[in-house]
């Protein structure tokens, strides 16, 4: 059984920054994923400005890949009403294929070893002998002084560790195209339909990402994803704009489900969690990425600066409820000025009458430059 000093299960954001940072301050770092780079997700791919200064300091943003700048937000509701304001903070968008590749080969330059196409089964922490021990698909197993958990909102890792919020359903769908189409690159949209929403940005090369939270019921009672867009999704008539006038890139959308936003642990069996495997914000708020990527230096940060495994799970913990427990609450609560007539009418119109209760809203949803 290899052994290293430090594993990072999952090669997303926050995993990949994680090993960035650890490995950039001398760290011996496997970070083991189960795809192949570069590879599309299913994500909004909108990404708060509170993540600019960090990467920009850390040589780590896109600016090659050529990413929009985004200032302005627009929101209809499922009739087409609309409301327009300018972001407090703003973003940029990029495709998480070109971005979590451009990552994957900093993190390759600066050291970091991957094991890719595999994915980690199990982990267990061995008290007597204060490590772990990690047994991988194809039959190897590791052992590691620290395991950082960076494999997103559900994984098999979850499954084997019973976290409490695998017994749970979810009832929503995450549906993700990239298309050609004639839309404003300053602005972030978001469509309201029937029991969800659909957001689209300009994201590099001319393309647009159009990705939606939609509802599995709704699926199931369509039968298949375009019969249910043409049912639901199209009848905000920005959505059937789109859909109709744009070319669609790729043959088949990606599609994901088991989309959870219950509360979880940021340390559970002494693994820090990072990202969505701590907890998953509301798409809505487009802070899950930046999230992502504070969470990861966070956890660097907590490994590097201190010896032993009580005091890195005490600052972590405690850094993490500080920063992101209510924004990952108010997320939950804005989510249900979301998908239905009434409440995306009303959505509409708080930006239109009262843009200053609407920023109040939105500067909750996302952090501070760090
Ligand atoms: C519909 C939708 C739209 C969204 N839109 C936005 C948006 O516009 N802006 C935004 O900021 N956020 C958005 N998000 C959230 C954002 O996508 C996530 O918060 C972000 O991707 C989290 O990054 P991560 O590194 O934690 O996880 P991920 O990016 O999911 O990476 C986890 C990685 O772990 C790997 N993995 C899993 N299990 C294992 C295993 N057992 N062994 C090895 N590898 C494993 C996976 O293959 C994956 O590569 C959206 C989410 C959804 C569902």
């Amino acid at each position: 059984m290899k052994h290293v000093n430090i594993i990072i299960i999952g090669g997303g954001l926050a995993g990949l920054i994680a090993a960035h940072q650890l490995s950039k301050n001398g760290k011996e770092v496997l970070l083991i994923e189960k795809k192949t780079y570069p590879f599309h997700r299913v994500c909004g791919e909108y990404i708060s400005n509170e993540v600019k200064e960090f990467l920009n300091k850390e040589e780590l943003y896109p600016d090659e890949i050529g990413p929009s700048q985004i200032t302005k937000f627009l929101l209809t509701s499922i009739k087409g009403n609309e409301a327009k304001m300018a972001l407090d903070l703003g973003g940029f968008g990029i495709s998480r294929y070109a971005y979590d590749y451009f990552l994957y080969q900093k993190a390759e330059a600066i050291g970091v070893k991957f094991l890719l196409q595999s994915q980690v089964e199990e982990v267990e922490y061995e008290s007597n002998e204060n490590k772990f021990v990690l047994k991988i698909n194809k039959g190897n197993s590791f052992t590691a002084d620290h395991v950082i958990g960076a494999f997103g909102k559900r994984s098999k890792v979850d499954k084997s560790m019973n976290r409490s919020f695998m017994q749970q359903r979810s009832q929503f769908i995450g549906v993700k195209y990239h298309i050609k189409t004639d839309f404003d690159p300053q602005t972030i949209a978001l469509h309201n339909f029937e029991g969800g929403y659909c957001g689209i940005i300009q994201v590099e090369n001319g393309i647009s990402n159009l990705c939606y939270l939609g509802s599995k019921e709704q699926l199931r009672h369509y039968g298949n994803i375009p019969e249910m867009e043409k049912a639901v999704l199209q009848k905000n008539p920005h959505l059937k704009n789109l859909f109709q006038n744009s070319e669609f890139i790729f043959e088949k959308p990606e599609v994901i489900n088991e989309i959870n936003f219950s509360p979880k642990k940021p340390v559970e069996n002494r693994i820090l969690m990072v990202g969505d495997a701590a907890g998953l914000i509301t798409p809505l708020c487009g802070n899950g990425m930046a999230i992502a990527i504070h969470t990861g230096k966070l956890a660097a940060d907590a490994i590097l600066q201190n010896k032993d495994r009580t005091s890195i799970e005490k600052q972590y913990t405690s850094q993490w409820g500080h920063l992101f427990k209510n924004r990952l609450w108010i997320g939950r609560k804005v989510q249900w000025l979301f998908g239905s007539k009434a409440i995306s009418e009303f959505s509409v119109g708080l930006i239109k009458n009262s843009n200053f209760a609407a920023t109040q809203i939105m500067k909750r949803t996302h952090g501070e430059m760090f």
